[in-house]
């Protein structure tokens, strides 16, 4: 934060960088760690071929959704309220207190929050999430839950890969900037691996209640009754969808709901 009285704000163009540089830095942290993996794998493939081939297809896969689940949650939009025009539907439809925002001049819907750095109403509000520059909402919540996951298996797998690599027979030929390279992508992996444990169980025992970050503190705060919640089993359909088949593919067409009704009991 500035001090100084006469400050005018920082330059648009340098908070638009720093708004955009946690996913550009989550992009170019797999980009730069790719080649030394790919090398260190090839060297475990060379010993065990197995072993090799097996970590390297996991590799691919996760890193392939990491990639594609990070882009679709920082590019979809969560559920904003420009797309809400039929305030009086909304109106009727609200179930319990009527809540307005003076922001956006709307009737807020069930679950949906005013979010001031987005500076729009977003549906189904769990949180602003600076690390995909974006809001998660009711249309991108089943990309960042499989984003935490497949960050994960990301991770989990480049350490795994490197860490089998040490018990390998060691090759003269790899260059010492590969083996630097790889420890590097060791360290990554696990700051991430362990970063991502508890923030990944928290939001494992949200999806099963059916609950947003937001209306977690809420319910904590108010001791109110959570409406919301319709059982395990129907709780994951909401944001995995119907078919068990795509609750772990990128999918939002199984997805229930329009952002706007949610079923209750
Ligand atoms: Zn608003
Ligand atoms: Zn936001």
């Amino acid at each position: 934060m500035c001090d100084e009285e006469d400050c005018e704000g920082c330059p648009s163009w340098i908070l638009d960088i720093l708004y955009w540089l946690p996913p550009i830095i989550l992009i170019l942290l797999v980009v730069l760690t790719y080649y030394p993996l790919v090398e260190t794998d090839k060297l475990i493939t060379q010993h065990h071929y197995l072993t090799g081939t097996i970590l390297n297809i996991l590799y691919h896969f996760f890193l392939f959704m990491y990639l594609i689940t990070l882009i679709l949650s920082v590019l979809t939009n969560p559920g904003d309220s420009r797309k809400i025009t039929k305030s009086i539907d909304i109106e009727n439809g609200i179930i319990g207190e009527k809540r307005f925002c003076k922001v956006c001049n709307i009737y807020k819907p069930n679950r949906a929050h005013h979010c001031s750095i987005c500076k729009r109403c977003v549906l189904k509000m769990d949180h602003h999430c600076p690390w995909i520059s974006n809001c998660v909402g009711f249309f991108n919540y089943k990309y960042f839950i499989l984003f935490l996951i497949y960050s994960f298996l990301i991770s989990a797998t480049a350490a795994t890969i490197v860490i089998i690599s040490f018990f390998m027979p060691q090759n003269d030929e790899i260059s010492p900037l590969i083996i630097i390279g790889s420890v590097i992508a060791m360290i990554i992996g696990f700051s991430f691996v362990i970063t991502l444990i508890p923030f990944i169980a928290y939001h494992l025992a949200l999806l099963a209640e059916n609950m947003t970050t937001i209306e977690d503190s809420k319910t904590k705060k108010d001791n109110e009754k959570h409406i919301w919640d319709l059982g395990l089993k129907n709780n994951l359909k909401q944001v995995l969808g119907e078919n068990y088949l795509l609750w772990f593919l990128p999918t939002y067409i199984s997805v229930k709901g329009d952002g706007f009704n949610f079923e209750h009991r």
